[in-house]
C-alpha cells in the first residue's frame, strides 16, 4: 500500500505564557512512501517522529494537510478503520491475558460479516506467532516472557489483522544491545516476507541505516532529507544530516576556502574547484583520512586504538569543533603512539563543505 503525506502539519498549543507561539511538531511534511518498503523515520528526540506516526495511525488529527493510503483519503477516517498495525516502545500487552489472547485481542470484537470463529482466530494468531517465532509460548502470560519475547508478542498482535501498514515507534528501545540487533533483523525479515509498507521510527541512526529501504531525517518537525541510507550518508544536504549519521561521528572543522582550496588553519588540505572564497564548515568522515608523512593536514596525536581490522587514530586540532578527531585507518598502517604529530591526506568524496550561515551543503 502506497502512503502519501501531503503538506502534513501538526501544531500543539505551547502552554507556556512566556513563549506563547504554537509548537509545530510536524511542519509541512510531503512524501510518497512507495508500496512495500521499509521507511526509517529518524531524528533526535522531540523532532516529531511519534507525532507523524500518530497522524498516520489516526490517533491524532493533523492541523492541516492530507493522508492517503493508496488512492483513499484517510485523513478523517477513525484509527480503527484504517487497517494499521501499531507497535510501541513499551509493549503495552495485557498482563492478565495469555500470549494467544493478547494476539487475538484485535480480532475479538469484529461484528457482522467480519466476525471470526474461535478456530479462525486461533489459526490467525498461530500464523502471526510463527512469523515472530513465539508459537511455543502461546499459553504464557507476559510476565513469564523476556523483554524481547514480549516485543515479539506486540509485533504479532500488530500483524494479526494483516494490516495495510505497519507502524513501529522505537520498538527496540527497551531491549538490550544484542536483542536489539537480533530483533531489528527479524523486523526486516518479517517486513520482506509480508511486503507490508512499514514505517519504523528510531532516534538511532545505525538502526535506521541498517534495515531501511529509505530513511527520512527530521529535525524540529521539518524533514531534512529523504533517500537510501547509503546515499544520505554519502551525500548529506546539510550539516545536521552529516552530523546525525555515522559512527564514529563525522569530524567537523572551521575552514576557509581561498583560490579553490580548502584551508584548515594555515594548511591547504584539499582542492575544492569552483567554490567561492568564504569561511566554511568542513566535515570529514572518519574513513576519509589517509596517513601520509607529507600529509596536508597536521594534527596532534592523542591516542591509537587497535580494533582488529582497523585502527582508530585519535588526534586534536585547534580548528576542530570536536574535542577529538577520530580517523579510521586500515590496521596495515603503523602509527607510533609516541609521535607528537600525525599527518593526513583527505579523500575528496569523504569531505563535505557547508555554509557558515545556513549550514547548507556547498558542492564541489
Ligand atoms: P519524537 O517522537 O520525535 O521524540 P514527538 O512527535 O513526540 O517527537 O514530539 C514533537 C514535538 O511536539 C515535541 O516538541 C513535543 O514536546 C511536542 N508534543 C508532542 N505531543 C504533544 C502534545 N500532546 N501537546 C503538546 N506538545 C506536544
Ligand atoms: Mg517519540
Amino acid at each position: 500500500m502506497k502512503v502519501t503525506l501531503q503538506n502534513l502539519t501538526k501544531k500543539y498549543p505551547s502552554r507556556n505564557k512566556k513563549q506563547p507561539q504554537d509548537v509545530i511538531a510536524v511542519n509541512d511534511f510531503t512524501f510518497e512512501i512507495p508500496d512495500g518498503q521499509l521507511i526509517g523515520l529518524l531524528g533526535p528526540s522531540g523532532c516529531g517522529k511519534s507525532t507523524t506516526l500518530n497522524l498516520l495511525s489516526g490517533l491524532q488529527k493533523p492541523t492541516s494537510g492530507r493522508i492517503f493510503f493508496g488512492d483513499d483519503d484517510v485523513t478523517d477516517l477513525p484509527a480503527e478503520n484504517r487497517g494499521v498495525g501499531l507497535v510501541f516502545q513499551n509493549y503495552a500487552l495485557y498482563p492478565h491475558l495469555t500470549v494467544k489472547q493478547n494476539i487475538t485481542f484485535p480480532l475479538e470484537n469484529r461484528k457482522g460479516k467480519d466476525k471470526l470463529t474461535k478456530a479462525q482466530m486461533a489459526q490467525m494468531a498461530l500464523d502471526a506467532a510463527k512469523l515472530v517465532q513465539i508459537e511455543t509460548l502461546m499459553d504464557r502470560k507476559p510476565s513469564e516472557l523476556s523483554g524481547g519475547q514480549q516485543q515479539r508478542v506486540a509485533i504479532a498482535r500488530a500483524l494479526v489483522k494483516m494490516p495495510r501498514i505497519l507502524l513501529l515507534d522505537e520498538p527496540l528501545s527497551n531491549l538490550d544491545a544484542r536483542l536489539r540487533l537480533q530483533t531489528r533483523e527479524e523486523i526486516r525479515r518479517i517486513q520482506r516476507s509480508t511486503g507490508i509498507t512499514t514505517i519504523f521510527v528510531t532516534h538511532d541512526q545505525e538502526e535506521a541505516m541498517s534495515i531501511s529501504d529509505l530513511i527520512v531525517v527530521m529535525k524540529d518537525g521539518v524533514v531534512q532529507q529523504i533517500g537510501k541510507p547509503q546515499e544520505v550518508y554519502d551525500s548529506p544536504v546539510n550539516l545536521f544530516v552529516a552530523k546525525f549519521l555515522g559512527t564514529p561521528p563525522i569530524n567537523v572543522f572551521d575552514g576557509q576556502v581561498k583560490d579553490g582550496k580548502l584551508f584548515i588553519g594555515s594548511e591547504a588540505v584539499l582542492e575544492v574547484p569552483g567554490v567561492t572564497g568564504q569561511p566554511v564548515t568542513a566535515a570529514v568522515r572518519p574513513e576519509g583520512f589517509t596517513l601520509s608523512e607529507s600529509g596536508a593536514l597536521t594534527c596532534r596525536l592523542s591516542g591509537v586504538e587497535v580494533m582488529g581490522r582497523d585502527i582508530s587514530v585519535i588526534s586534536t586540532h585547534p580548528d576542530s569543533q570536536n574535542a577529538a578527531i577520530r580517523s579510521i585507518i586500515s590496521a596495515e598502517n603503523q602509527v607510533d603512539p609516541a609521535s607528537a604529530m600525525v599527518r593526513f591526506d583527505l579523500k575528496p568524496n569523504k569531505v563535505f563543505l557547508f555554509r557558515k550561515d545556513t549550514e547548507a551543503r556547498i558542492r564541489f
